[in-house]
């Protein structure tokens, strides 16, 4: 989306812009000179015409020579200048391709590098659109921008000194509008900047509830909850309605007047009116007006030029920020070279571990917890215990803020991130397959697995029969001819997790979003695939937790109690309470209750 065509930044060029435009800036600079350089060559023309026409109309004799060798200069001049401002446009154009290249390439290259939680903590409408709409919106201001400043500015420059050179006091009354047309600008400059951010914020709210609400389509669905969902996207679009008209209403008288005053016919008037007055006192001859009926109205183009271009800046300026942010994003730390460790064995540690989340605080404290190899251990606890986050610290999606997680004695940190995959595996309940074919999802973790590998791993899944029978079978595409359910997405995210044979198993079970087959499906899956491995399992099932060798009752971010069945019925806390209230389910919503 636009926004309107106001004059809503300074042109300076802020921090941003030179750190995302500094690979380029050398040849930007250069664009800018050809082009205006080329502006100014341009204009030569018109001065050649007031030339001939004060050759052809003086009191002196000319000859056809004389006149053919002004009109001579004219030309080259005119097609000189052509061909550099043609030139500049060039160079701009090719380093707006290296720096859009090199961007795109630099963000996936440090998407690549963050912590996975990352992810789950934004938007990917954020994502989106500084991948895709801020690297365009910054084609403006690299392909654009520069040239189209080099030339406002020479062909400014060349007529101010032309029209000085001929006669000051004329030059001085002719371009007395344009002071006018700053000051208006100025005014609307300063009543729209305080509400550009609320202007921008609205548009970017609006992009991040229309993904959200594309991607949650599926659920609103399932749920008849059409009215609701979008409710959000209303929203945002009034509150986009809303920054709009506080953002366009202190402009638009502003804007007008500005308009008004350097409209060509304005300023011909005034020159033509001037220069009458001062033929009138005698100053200048006739003839000499002609130089300034001719130029000045010439300034109007560049200007406005100028007062349109720093709209684009003033866009080019927010997507530059949000590209350099995600360019900033601190990376998962990574083990020094030679300094990587292989687990020994796959027992995995929390020493004294804890998470602060940085906006809401803490997550975890002081966790302190063994699983023991070939184990499984259950996690229980109401909504916001803490169960997602335990979970999501194993799998590195960031690390304790205190204490250490370890895997066969070794710091998850100098772990190689490569090796820590191979050895924790994971199924959660949010799977997200990429565009791609069944086989390339199911073979992510491994791309060099033979097609009987996924097969047969998509057998012990329960998922081949399903992809079998997609028009294209495996080379199905996800999200064209390949669309899974709920249940099946799972399954294939299984069938990728088996396909890595890790020993240890990172579980968030179903809940009630699959339908009652695909969950026998699923769990037949996992009982066949997590049987001898570690297992932590964010348990909302009674059977895992009866049998889990050990239950985690966490509580406000802590452990609250830990043992087997048994004994903490034996203790009689809070795990024996949800139990004699019948909530065996122990799904974090069901337990908010007792908690
Ligand atoms: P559970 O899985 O038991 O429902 P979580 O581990 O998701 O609990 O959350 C534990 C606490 O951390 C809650 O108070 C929750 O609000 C907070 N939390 C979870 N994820 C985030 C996040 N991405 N940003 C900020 N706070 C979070």
């Amino acid at each position: 989306m636009e926004t309107p065509h106001t004059a809503a930044a300074t042109p300076k060029m802020r921090g941003p812009v030179s750190q995302v435009l500094h690979p380029i800036r050398g040849r930007l600079l250069i664009a800018a000179l050809l082009a205006g350089v080329g502006a100014m060559l341009t204009l030569v023309p018109l001065a050649g015409i007031a030339h001939v026409a004060g050759l052809v109309l003086g009191d002196n004799a000319i000859t056809a020579h004389e006149v053919w060798r002004a009109v001579g200069v004219g030309v080259a001049s005119l097609c000189a200048g052509m061909l550099l401002i043609s030139t500049g446009e060039l160079l701009a154009h090719l380093a707006d391709n290296r720096i859009t290249h090199h961007l795109r390439l630099a963000i996936v290259q440090r998407l690549s590098r963050v912590p996975l939680g990352w992810f789950t903590s934004r938007g990917s409408g954020e994502v989106k659109q500084a991948m895709q709409d801020d690297i365009n919106t910054l084609h403006s201001l690299t392909a654009h921008f520069y040239t189209t400043v080099g030339r406002a500015v020479g062909a400014i420059v060349f007529s101010l000194v032309y029209l000085f050179v001929m006669d000051w006091r004329m030059a001085i009354v002719s371009i007395l509008p344009f002071p006018g047309f700053f000051l208006f600008f100025t005014r609307a400059l300063k009543a729209s900047e305080s509400n550009m951010q609320a202007f921008v914020e609205g548009m970017r709210r609006i992009d991040n509830a229309v993904v959200e609400f594309v991607n949650g389509i599926p659920v609103v669905k399932s749920f008849g909850a059409v009215g609701k969902a979008h409710g959000s996207y209303r929203e945002a679009v009034d509150a986009f309605a809303r920054a709009f008209v506080g953002f366009t209403r202190p402009l638009v008288g502003s804007m007008a007047n500005a308009n008004a005053m350097i409209a060509p016919v304005a300023v011909l008037g005034g020159v033509l009116a001037f220069g009458t007055l001062f033929v009138a006192l005698g100053w200048i001859a006739a003839l000499d007006v002609l130089p300034f009926a001719l130029v000045t109205p010439g300034l109007c183009g560049p200007l406005l030029l100028l007062h349109y271009i720093t709209h684009d800046l003033n866009n080019a300026v927010g997507a530059a920020r949000r590209v350099q942010a995600l360019l900033d994003t601190p990376v998962l730390e990574q083990p020094a070279p030679g300094m990587q460790q292989m687990p020994r064995g796959s027992e995995i540690g929390f020493e004294h571990v804890g998470y602060c989340y940085e906006s809401a605080g803490r997550g975890l404290a002081d966790i302190n917890l063994v699983l023991k190899p070939g184990t499984t251990t259950a996690v229980v606890g109401c909504s916001g215990a803490g169960k997602s986050t335990l979970a999501r610290l194993l799998l590195r999606f960031f690390d304790p803020t205190q204490g250490r997680i370890t895997l066969g004695g070794v710091d998850l940190r100098q772990i190689e991130t490569a090796t820590l995959y191979r050895h924790i595996g994971f199924v959660l309940q949010e799977v997200r397959l990429i565009h791609a074919s069944v086989h390339d999802n199911i073979a992510l973790g491994r791309p060099t697995a033979t097609r009987q590998q996924i097969e047969d791993a998509a057998r012990t899944a329960n998922i081949h029969a399903r992809i079998v029978a997609l028009p294209r079978g495996y080379d199905s595409v996800v999200g064209e001819d390949a669309q899974f359910s709920g249940g099946e997405l799972q399954r294939v995210s299984i069938a990728r997790a088996v396909l890595l044979d890790p020993p240890v198993l990172v579980l968030d079970e179903a809940t009630a979003a699959a339908d009652a087959e695909s969950e026998v499906a699923i769990q037949d899956a996992l009982s066949r695939f997590a049987g001898g491995r570690t297992l932590l399992v964010i348990a909302h099932r009674l059977d895992t937790v009866m049998h889990a060798d050990q239950i985690i009752v966490l509580d406000n971010g802590t452990i609250h109690e830990q043992g087997s069945h048994g004994e903490l019925l034996a203790r009689k806390g809070l795990y024996a309470r949800l139990w004699a209230q019948g909530d065996y389910s122990f799904s974090a919503e069901l337990a908010v209750p007792s908690c």
